[in-house]
């Protein structure tokens, strides 16, 4: 049976009355790749924006097996106990159609994913983490119009789309697990201080001392660096997401800093911080893609590497006067 056509006033009424089935497609839309639906999308989102940014976004990250599916369906079912409405999207950037996705392809969250509170997202595919990460923004903005007051965006640590994801979440949960080196857990240079809170997980049975321990340890390291949010000082906890033994600590951790980042603005000064970053890589990246389409400076370039490679230009000489097919000159040059 073919779905019926859906214009852009039927996406956003159906998104307002916070119609699931609604939600779901006006997500399609937005992931999908065609410029018509892109249009399509912007006026939908210009339509719900207002209606959008009541959620608190909370970013978790971890390698595969840290226990991330399990602490988020423990910790989703908690809060939809407790009234909240909760959205799970996933950020994987390695995420293809071909490929297959490494937090899709799992039967994840069931209990979660059957609750009317709650709706589940697994990544979108295709592109590159540039293009993944605007479709979970949008989602994001999506979720809040449709009433999710509780937004938890899952990736898997690959380094970039650990910073990608904070770029788009208000607080960030770290989730480590004991016994594993910080190499074995993917833990790139700089990701912990990225963190608002680090936990390790599975803190159950023959685990729980290594974990107290290397909560300790983290809480050493954390002391030196400077905290991601201003005001505000990153602690390790454990926790166990089979049992649900801490979860509820955690939930209390995010929203004493929730409390504190109002208080103190850097809660709103973030996220006005992460629509002008976001402007700026998107126009970065028209600029780049409008002048590496253009036919002429394909021209330009192959002579340039040429002259370059054959040490009759030198390489800035050289991209300056790439720079002219956008008649973007620098200032000073003259
Ligand atoms: P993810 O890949 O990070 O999403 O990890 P999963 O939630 O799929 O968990 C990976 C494995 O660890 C599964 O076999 C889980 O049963 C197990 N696991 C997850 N959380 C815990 C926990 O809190 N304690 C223990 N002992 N095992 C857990």
């Amino acid at each position: 049976t073919r779905r019926q056509k859906m214009n852009v006033e039927d996406y956003v009424q159906g998104v307002l009355a916070h119609d699931r089935a609604v939600l779901a497609r006006a997500i399609t839309l937005i992931e999908s790749n065609a410029l018509v639906h892109f249009e399509q999308a912007q006026a939908v989102l210009k339509a719900l924006m207002p209606h959008t940014g009541g959620a608190l976004r909370v970013g978790i990250t971890g390698v595969p097996g840290a226990g991330k599916s399990t602490l988020i369906e423990t910790l989703g079912l908690m809060l939809v106990k407790q009234g909240y409405r909760v959205a799970v999207l996933a950020v994987d950037p390695t995420s293809t159609t071909s490929r297959g996705s490494i937090l899709g392809d799992k039967t994840r969250m069931n209990q979660l994913s059957q609750h009317p509170q709650a709706f589940i997202r697994p990544s979108p595919t295709g592109g590159a983490l540039g293009g993944v990460a605007r479709k979970s923004r949008e989602t994001i903005f999506l979720c809040e119009a449709a009433g999710f007051d509780v937004i938890l965006v899952e990736t898997v640590g690959t380094g970039q789309s650990e910073v990608a994801v904070r770029s788009m979440v208000d607080f960030f949960l770290l989730v480590l697990i004991a016994g594993a080196g910080d190499e074995l857990q993917g833990i790139k240079k700089g990701v912990v201080e990225l963190a608002d809170a680090v936990v390790i997980n599975k803190a159950d049975g023959d685990n729980r001392v290594a974990a107290g321990a290397a909560r300790a340890e983290y809480d050493r390291v954390l002391h030196y660096l400077s905290p991601a949010t201003e005001g505000w000082t990153t602690h390790a906890y454990t926790c166990s997401g089979l049992t649900g033994e801490g979860v509820a600590h955690i939930w209390d951790v995010v929203q004493q800093f929730s409390h504190m980042a109002h208080e103190n603005g850097a809660f709103m000064a973030r996220r006005e911080d992460q629509m002008q970053a976001w402007l700026q890589n998107l126009i970065e990246a028209q600029i780049l893609a409008t002048f590496s389409q253009d036919a002429r400076v394909q021209v330009a370039l192959e002579q340039a590497r040429h002259q370059v490679r054959e040490g009759r230009l030198t390489v800035p000489s050289a991209a300056q006067q790439l720079a002219h097919w956008l008649r973007i000159v620098p200032p000073d040059s003259t």
